[in-house]
């Protein structure tokens, strides 16, 4: 496209979710080269190949409709007439026609006929004069290449599994299953049009240690494969062709990031205590036993949520009991006395259940997910839950829910626990009988009744990631309202507030494990408000010691009293970031954050 043509500079701005800069090539997903293999069909086929070119003409119509949708106001203007010429060759009868032809004389399958029916269609534009023709090619290639994927019916995924060489992945969107399964060695960084901070994708991302930009909003249409860029994921930054002065000036700053990275490593081995002496627990979230080395090497005390869906998701059956013990097993054990606290599956919302035959739903996040998916679905849920208590047997395994909006649900999910303990005792296996169970507060309606669920339960803990979600009413995927989700707004301080009085009244402990706990500028902020636990992605529990050694809880708590008198969550922001300028400064050039989204 001509946004992407010469050698210039161009800088994207969208949201960064995933701290690092990595200078590489450009592998774009979704617009690759195929190879078109000629296959003879009968007489009989040819309706059928030419039906499958139809659905396939659809879709990409479909597909380059929604771009469109996707600029923005000031780049609809720049690249309509790109988007409605591709819109017109798509439709061109006269290549429709000859394409049909060819399937029904020449006996051959439709990507065949419609490849070498629009190539040839290019390479006599090619020959023209005109500059105007000679440029509608790239349009012609571009629709082509296009509606050939989606005749082959190519994945992204698999795509994503024929990766040859270091580069930064550009995609219009990475499913979290997707990511998960990122070669790290050859995806130094991703970049996506759509996505947020607190999409999956994004806390996978920083978990795996992949510096990341989502929200660039139309960045798979102006790149092309091969172009060299700079990803920065502090400022959420890609640079098309960078210069040499950019260059030398990303080298400066990642000399002075090194230097603080020093001090903050120093944290690993060191208690989470404030400078006045309050002892804090600073855990990590992980995702598969794959990650326990990485609890030990950030210095996390333990495993404050496990992400049991990602066991579930990108596979064709769902894990065994038995497979599910020892995944949980593993962990237990290596970590063993550290608590480990597994959640329940959380399948649902933007995680996907790829051999689950689920409806699709209008509103996914507000739908069939987590603990109402698995009350549903009572023998996948004591499958799991069985698992969990034998893991029990092993270490200090605490258990909690997900998505708890009402009591009802803390007492059917009990009863269910108490029949496979039942069960667990006939068969005279192990398990811890004090197992502490504890649940999620990341509804409103949760945080509302936390003092009857605390006065149930053993612990809290605060998911801000969907409880911000759900009381803001600000879908955490989606790029284009990323800015009305806000941590700081007062609504949200009150429910964190509400549910740690609560819990404390009842004298359990609660914790926070939403992105929230990882975000260093609003640390202080949670200390001040009275959280016992932090439990983040495992790369920045490092920088969360460093800066609780540096914090005063005195202070902290007057930050708090300042924010819950405040009527503005922008000016807690400000307060919170003079605050840390104050205790830690540098550490901010250390990750992205979520209110700079
Ligand atoms: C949360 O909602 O804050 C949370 C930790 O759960 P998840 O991000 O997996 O939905
Ligand atoms: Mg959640």
């Amino acid at each position: 496209m001509s946004a992407a043509s010469g050698n210039q500079e161009r800088v994207f701005h969208g949201i960064a979710v995933s701290a690092g800069v990595v200078h590489a090539k450009i592998h774009l997903i979704g617009r690759r080269l195929l190879s078109i293999k000629r296959k003879e069909i009968s007489e009989g086929e040819a309706a059928g190949e030419i039906r499958r070119l139809e659905v396939a003409l659809l879709e990409t119509r479909q597909q380059i409709q929604e771009v469109q949708n996707r600029l923005t106001e000031a780049m609809r203007a720049e690249h309509a007439a790109i988007f409605d010429a591709h819109l017109l060759v798509l439709e061109d009868p006269v290549i429709m026609d000859e394409v049909t032809r060819q399937i029904e004389t020449e006996r051959v399958n439709a990507e065949y006929a419609y490849h070498s029916v629009v190539e040839r269609y290019a390479v006599t534009l090619s020959k023209f004069e005109d500059s105007y023709l000679r440029e509608r090619v790239a349009d012609i290639q571009d629709v082509s290449s296009r509606v050939l994927n989606n005749l082959l019916g190519h994945t992204e995924s698999e795509e994503l599994r024929h990766l040859r060489e270091p580069c930064i992945v550009v995609a219009h969107d990475l499913a979290p299953s997707q990511t998960a399964h990122l070669d790290r060695a050859l995806v130094l960084g991703f970049a996506t049009d759509v996505g947020s901070r607190t999409s999956h994708t994004a806390i996978l991302a920083r978990s795996l240690q992949i510096p990341a930009v989502v929200g660039l909003e139309a960045i798979t249409e102006m790149v092309e494969s091969g172009s060299d860029a700079l990803l920065d994921g502090y400022s959420g930054l890609v640079i098309l062709h960078p210069g040499q002065e950019t260059l030398y000036r990303y080298g400066q700053l990642e000399a002075k990031r090194e230097s603080i990275l020093i001090q903050i490593r120093k944290a690993i081995d060191q208690p989470a205590e404030t400078a006045d002496g309050h002892r804090i627990v600073v855990s990590g979230n992980i995702e598969e036993p794959g990650d326990i080395d990485s609890v030990r090497q950030n210095g996390a005390e333990g495993v404050g949520l496990f992400r049991t869906e990602y066991l579930f998701i990108d596979r064709d059956t769902f894990p065994t009991e038995e497979e599910q013990y020892e995944s949980y097993r593993r962990v237990t054990e290596a970590l063993n006395p550290a608590p480990v606290i597994i959640r329940t599956l959380d399948l649902g919302g933007d995680k996907f259940r790829s051999h689950m035959h689920a409806p699709t739903e209008m509103n996914p996040f507000l739908g069939w997910r987590a603990i109402r998916l698995c009350l549903h679905e009572k023998d996948v849920f004591r499958a799991q839950l069985r698992a969990i208590l034998r893991a029990s047997a092993h270490g200090n395994v605490k258990m909690m829910y997900p998505m708890i909006s009402g009591l009802a649900e803390l007492q059917q999910a009990s009863e269910l626990v108490e029949e496979c303990k039942n069960q667990l005792r006939g068969e005279g296996r192990a398990f811890n009988e004090h197992l502490d169970v504890g649940a999620m507060i990341e509804t409103p309606s949760a945080a509302m009744i936390a003092e009857s669920l605390a006065r149930r339960l053993k612990f809290l803990s605060i998911g801000t990631n969907d409880l911000i979600q759900y009381s803001l009413a600000v879908d955490r995927t989606n790029e284009k309202i990323a800015h009305l989700y806000e941590p700081t707004h007062p609504g949200i301080l009150r429910l964190i507030k509400t549910t740690i009085d609560a819990a404390h009244k009842h004298g359990i402990w609660v914790g926070v494990c939403g992105e929230m706990a990882g975000d260093t500028v609003l640390v202080p902020l949670l200390l001040g408000l009275g959280v016992d636990e932090l439990s983040a992605a495992l790369p920045v529990v490092p920088q969360i010691k460093y800066l609780i050694r540096r914090v005063s809880l005195e202070k902290a708590r007057m930050l708090a009293e300042f924010a819950l008198s405040s009527e503005s969550g922008g000016d807690v922001l400000e307060r919170c970031l003079e605050f840390m300028n104050e205790v830690a400064p540098g550490l901010l050039e250390q990750g992205p954050r979520s209110d700079l989204a």
